[in-house]
């Protein structure tokens, strides 16, 4: 066993992709060995940047993160991506887009991507995205791309654990008020109008310039809005530019650092919680429980029992 691990450790270091998309299907099913492997590769995180792409199904995400690749490979970067889709029951790789993509990278070393899915149970997906990004950090990604669709929790909860966002959507995608009630447009810290080749471009330009005018500045960082034509490449440079300027502006500001230690106090929180749950809910304790139930129903309400619980 603690062979396999040293073994699989080692793969993954040097860029194995077998070894990762190993290690990430361990992750994905929250396995005690995949706690003891996150915990051992800690030693090797190297400060990735963690950028988050979300918008609706068919904005151009994937097509946009493929020409974002090659310019992030034209400068020497090595890149994951993972692509989470809480709609879809496939993982690893099963998404259609993924295998249009890898053509293009699979011979490259620095390029990894994966898609992670709900697989019927939307619980723990967005934890394990974050996760699976822990082994990408320790197989040398400098820059972590997250890609999700749109509002839900589990993008919002991803969303969260990155450094940027970036919030992609197009022209005619409906009224923007809509998008801004949902609460997505406070999240963005660079927007991005994609297919601007198609009419009414400018128009959702402007919508965004006047929703984000109303944003109540409580920062120094203002989002910057890019129309970009994701097919041929235009305008995706500019959008890499202010990615890096926005973690410049982190890292300068101190809130990179501040991001950093929340997220890691959140981490441990969890983890501290899960096990006493785990640790709490024993035999002797449910059949406790059971008992309690099966007799004194009709008496006691939950609350009572609930505190007769915490008192053992
Ligand atoms: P995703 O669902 O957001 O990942 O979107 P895809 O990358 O799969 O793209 C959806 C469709 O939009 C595909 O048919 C793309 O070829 C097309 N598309 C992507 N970018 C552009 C663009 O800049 N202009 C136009 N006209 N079509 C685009």
């Amino acid at each position: 066993m603690e062979k396999k691990i040293q073994k699989l450790i080692s793969d993954i270091i040097r860029k194995d992709k077998r070894a990762i998309a190993r290690a990430i299907s361990m992750v994905e099913s929250e396995t005690p060995e995949s706690i003891d492997l996150l915990n051992r590769l800690h030693n090797y995180k190297n400060n990735a940047l963690r950028v988050g792409i979300t918008g609706p199904p068919g904005a151009g995400k994937s097509t946009f993160t493929n020409q974002l690749i090659k310019m992030i490979r034209n400068k020497g970067k090595s890149v994951g991506v993972i692509a989470v889709d809480p709609s879809s029951p496939f993982s690893g790789g099963a998404i259609l887009g993924d295998r249009i993509r890898m053509k293009d990278v699979m011979l490259d070393k620095d390029v990894f991507i994966r898609s992670m899915a709900s697989r019927g149970n939307l619980g723990g997906l967005a934890r394990q995205s974050v996760n699976a990004a822990e082994i990408l950090e320790a197989a040398g990604s400098d820059i972590i791309i997250f890609e999700t669709v749109g509002v839900g929790q589990v993008e919002m909860d991803v969303m969260s654990a990155v450094d940027t966002v970036v919030l992609m959507t197009v022209p005619d995608a409906g009224d923007v008020i809509q998008t801004m009630k949902a609460g997505i447009m406070e999240i963005g810290d660079i927007f991005v109008v994609n297919k601007a080749d198609l009419s009414g471009a400018k128009r959702m330009f402007d919508d965004i310039e006047y929703m984000l005018s109303l944003r109540p500045k409580i920062e120094n960082w203002l989002p910057p809005i890019h129309l970009t034509k994701a097919l041929n490449g235009d305008g995706i440079a500019d959008v890499l530019e202010d990615i890096f300027r926005h973690f410049n502006y982190l890292d300068e500001s101190g809130q990179l650092l501040e991001k950093r230690r929340q997220r890691i106090k959140d981490k441990i929180k969890s983890l501290v919680n899960d096990r006493i749950i785990r640790n709490y809910w024993d035999d002797e304790t449910l059949k406790f429980l059971d008992d309690y139930i099966e007799n004194e129903i009709k008496n006691i309400s939950p609350y009572q029992i609930a505190e007769e619980l915490l008192k053992e």
